[in-house]
């Protein structure tokens, strides 16, 4: 049996110090002290009994724990009392405050500390003494409290930190940085927004919703959202469904009763780039000042993240860029000498490790000088790039195509034998022999290509596998070009 006893009339009128349980033995009259206690600013319960006691501990979570023991003290059972009382509380930390009639010896307190007991108190109630025991324990409970959502603010803040120095992708980061604070702070909803031009809103993540990555939002429906990037100050909503600020909205947040919100906007250089935006189910207690100035922090870390990964991402443009200068043929987009050299090298020791075939095709345009000598130089850059279009368009994705030297053209074929090679020189060879070159609608332009294989021809190295297509080419220039030709 448990009882709710309301004190309001004789509360003192002061701030709440939460809720105390007192556990009584079977039948004890408690009412009086219960009055005691609850006139000190405290809603109390009164259990009867040690179970009845537990179960409100779970639930309730009490700041102060009042039990009854008497004398003679059978010790060792008091104190798997009291360790039964902390396991239920968990991390709500309550003191536990021993309390019994009468004095019993003078040694009490030595007795309620030796069980696991916080304090003890002698009933009937010094009145002074109470106040005082009550408030240092409330102090004690607030400040153990306080320590423990640090601990939790910092340990968030580290993993936020290892993630952000882990990984460059923002969208991960940022996914990171929701879900830890949706954890600390109980939000039912925690995103963070990125403002776009005028009413144009992104979220770029929410806890809610992992694969959110860029969600377009009209932030005229959010205009707690809208404020917070305005002002570049933080919002914090006590009550969501009746706040001013949504009263253009009212009817939409109807159903987010009991409902607070934190807005806090994430600023550079007096710019607000978005909001980290937080709806929490306790509109009694609305946000303390460790919780904004915790989501402050975040907010800044989530700016930090958005800045590191454009950073990033404008780096790695400028690499890609740098790449394809160094890699590519200026004229026809295709990659250069060194860059074919360096690959062929490669999928050589590949081929060898891995005893896979590959193959080399070598091409020079036929009579490529008469071209030039009828049509000028620019429109033999034209056939040039256009033949080369049409070379990377006839190979295999896996086929890596480099302009070898002024007309002449090699392609790498990983994984490709003597007979694959044959046959795509010779597509390649139809396909230019059959394109129609802008300006040149009576006249063909052909191509002679040589192929070689590893492992067919014994070449040593990459080296000596190009020598063995070049050689092949010379064959097909020489049996009246417009042609196919393998190496002996
Ligand atoms: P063959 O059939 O024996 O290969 O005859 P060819 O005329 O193609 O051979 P040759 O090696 O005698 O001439 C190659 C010509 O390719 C010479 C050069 O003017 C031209 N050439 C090389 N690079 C470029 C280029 O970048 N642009 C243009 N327009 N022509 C180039
Ligand atoms: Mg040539
Ligand atoms: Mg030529």
């Amino acid at each position: 049996m448990t009882q709710n006893l309301s004190f309001e009339d004789e509360c003192a009128g002061g701030p709440g110090f939460g809720t105390a349980l007192i556990i009584g033995e079977h039948g004890q009259d408690c009412s009086a002290f219960g009055k005691e206690v609850g006139a000190n600013g405290y809603e109390v319960l009164v259990a009867d009994g040690l179970d009845a006691g537990l179960a409100l501990v779970d639930t309730n979570k009490p700041s102060v724990v009042l039990l009854s023991i008497s004398f003679p003290l059978d010790e060792a059972q008091c104190a798997v009392d009291i360790r039964k009382i902390r396991e239920a509380a968990g991390t709500g930390h309550p003191s536990i405050i021993a309390f019994a009639a009468g004095r019993g010896g003078g040694n009490e307190y030595v007795h309620a500390l030796s069980i696991g007991a916080d304090d003890f108190i002698s009933t009937p109630v010094d009145g002074t003494e109470l106040v005082a025991k009550l408030r240092t324990h409330s102090k004690l409970h607030d400040f153990y409290r306080e320590l423990q959502e640090d601990k939790k603010n910092l340990e968030t803040l580290l993993a936020i930190t290892a993630a952000m120095s882990a990984t460059l992708d923002a969208s991960e980061v940022l996914s990171i940085i929701v879900s830890k604070v949706a954890d600390v702070t109980g939000a039912v909803r925690c995103s963070i927004v990125l403002a776009g031009d005028k009413d144009e809103g992104y979220v770029l993540a929410s806890h809610e919703d992992r694969s959110i990555r860029e969600l377009k939002i009209d932030l005229s429906k959010y205009p707690e959202i809208r404020r917070a990037i305005e002002t570049k100050r933080t919002i914090a909503i006590a009550d969501i469904v009746n706040d001013p600020i949504m009263s253009a909205v009212r009817d939409k947040v109807s159903g987010l009763k009991e409902m607070s919100a934190l807005i806090v906007p994430i600023v550079f250089n007096d710019v607000s780039l978005g909001t980290l935006f937080l709806r929490v189910r306790r509109r009694e207690r609305g946000f303390s000042r460790k919780e904004m100035d915790f989501c402050g922090i975040v907010a800044n870390s989530a700016f930090h993240a958005m800045r590191n990964a454009r950073m990033f991402a404008r780096l790695m443009q400028e690499k890609d860029t740098l790449q394809e200068i160094v890699t590519r043929d200026q004229l026809t987009s295709l990659f250069n000498h060194n860059f074919f050299y360096t690959r062929l090298e490669e999928e050589f020791d590949r081929a060898v490790r891995y005893d896979m075939p590959l193959s080399v095709i070598m091409i020079d345009i036929d009579d490529f000088k008469e071209v030039n000598d009828r049509h000028g130089h620019l429109a033999g850059d034209a056939v040039l790039k256009d033949l080369s279009a049409m070379i990377k368009k006839g190979v295999r994705k896996t086929d890596i195509v480099a302009r070898y030297g002024g007309e002449e053209f090699a392609v790498i074929l990983p994984h490709t034998g003597l007979n694959g090679a044959l046959e795509e020189g010779e597509r390649l060879r139809e396909i230019i022999e059959s394109h129609a070159y802008a300006g040149f609608i009576e006249e063909r332009i052909t191509i002679s290509v040589g192929v070689a294989s590893y492992p067919q021809k014994a070449a040593m190295n990459s080296a000596e596998l190009v020598n063995s297509a070049d050689n092949a080419l010379y064959k097909a220039k020489w049996s009246g070009k417009n042609c196919v030709r393998a190496t002996d």
